[in-house]
């Protein structure tokens, strides 16, 4: 909160007034009748609304009475491409058992068919779809036509980075997926360097996964995120299919493997980390590899261990995992879903039922992610877009009765026994 000058009030673009505001700070603190203060894209100041008329002078000023205001939820783990396959995989399983892995079988080869034009209009679709049920970042996975998914974000008003769905090897792969070894390198650092700069979209290098990615790219990948200081965003240990692949291929565990390559560090970042062995997890709490919890599919895989990584200081977010997944865009859905399945495994057959909160869920749904993405501010700066407001503010009484800044998305409040 900034001190307001003495030589008066804090001059302001937008005051927010009358709004809870919820701040998801270490101590939890939440403002009944609340207001925050913009000037130009950042938040300068934020505290009781009573207090806002001596302390602040706005050009304009939102009555937010009724609605909550919080900061905005970040997917750390998403796919923009699979958007319009929405639905069709659960509707596949109600008719025939899926073939597995599902990512081999069904998205790449759907992904595989898109043109760019279609990855604009899914980006449109799923962005706008994010930012009205509180989503303000993501980090997508890597799929094709990533420039594309910029243009959407940028048209949206999301932020977020993109990434190119990288695979250098497998017989099965479609060959509009599938690149050499030197082509991945330079398309991935190419598409990196062409969205740095902006100040709201970036891009991230990718390795979909190791069965489909050389141990040669693997290790050129992590010296491009090196010297580039840029993250790589990829699929791990999200399958018995894979550690099954690591132990024979590399006689190692799929995070031992990426650590033997040089590049399990705080520059990658690993969707789903399902079936950790104990060493495994020792290796992200020392190493300080990002991880993402998507709840909606890890427990199909098995027990994600998402309390343990969180309080062992992981930087571990939420994510959806896009449309083509077993739930919605929702990440307080996500958040309640990983509530409950911390708790069934590791809370109730123990007889513990406050392992956890909504509180402690939403602080990874919004820290968590940002620290995913970012690491802490001590970390370097250089591949951040610049920070905005991203506080969403959603309405207490009514879905219908919406207010907000065009910079921030709204939702319903969760109903009772959600999160
Ligand atoms: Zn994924």
């Amino acid at each position: 909160m900034a001190a307001r000058p003495a030589d008066g009030p804090l001059e302001v673009d937008l005051l927010l007034r009358g709004c809870a505001v919820v701040v998801m700070d270490a101590q939890n603190t939440q403002i009944a009748d609340g207001a925050i203060a913009i000037k130009g894209r950042r938040i300068q100041w934020l505290g009781r609304a009573r207090d806002a008329r001596a302390q602040v002078s706005a050009k304009s000023v939102i009555d937010a009475r009724g609605t909550i205001a919080m900061p905005g939820l970040i997917d750390a783990h998403f796919h923009t491409a699979q958007q319009l396959l929405r639905g069709k995989i659960v509707a596949l399983a109600r008719k025939r058992t899926l073939k597995n892995p599902v990512w081999k079988n069904y998205y790449i080869p759907f992904e595989a068919m898109l043109e760019p034009e279609d990855v604009y209009l899914s980006g449109l679709l799923a962005y706008t779809n994010m930012i009205s049920v509180g989503t303000t970042c993501f980090a997508e996975a890597g799929g094709p036509h990533p420039d594309d998914m910029g243009r959407a974000a940028m048209d949206t008003g999301i932020r977020g980075y993109v990434a190119l769905s990288t695979m250098d090897q497998g017989d099965w792969v479609p060959p509009s997926m599938k690149m050499t070894t030197r082509q991945a390198l330079k398309r991935n650092v190419d598409l990196v360097k062409r969205w740095r700069g902006n100040d709201r979209v970036g891009a991230w290098l990718s390795l979909r996964q190791i069965m489909v990615c050389s141990p040669a790219l693997i290790r050129d990948m992590g010296a491009a995120a090196r010297e580039h200081d840029v993250k790589i965003h990829t699929h791990l240990c999200e399958g018995t299919y894979e550690i099954d692949y690591a132990l024979e291929k590399f006689g190692k565990r799929p995070a031992e493997f990426m650590q033997e390559m040089g590049v399990f560090d705080r520059r990658l970042h690993c969707a789903h980390s399902v079936m950790l062995s104990p060493e495994e997890m020792d290796l992200y709490v020392k190493h300080r590899a990002s991880a993402c919890h998507c709840a909606t599919n890890n427990y199909h895989i098995g027990p994600m261990r998402l309390l343990e990584m969180w309080r062992r200081g992981v930087d571990v977010g939420l994510g959806t995992d896009g449309a083509a997944s077993w739930g919605p865009l929702d990440l307080f859905q996500a958040a309640h879903i990983a509530r409950v399945g911390q708790s069934a495994l590791f809370g109730t057959p123990w007889h513990n039922r406050t392992l956890t909160s909504g509180e402690e869920m939403l602080a990874i749904a919004t820290r968590g992610g940002a620290r995913a993405l970012w690491g802490s501010p001590t970390r370097s700066a250089r591949s951040r877009p610049a920070r905005r407001p991203t506080s969403c503010s959603s309405t207490a009484s009514s879905p219908t009765r919406r207010r907000c800044t065009t910079r921030c998305s709204s939702r319903p409040t969760p109903r009772s026994g959600a999160t």
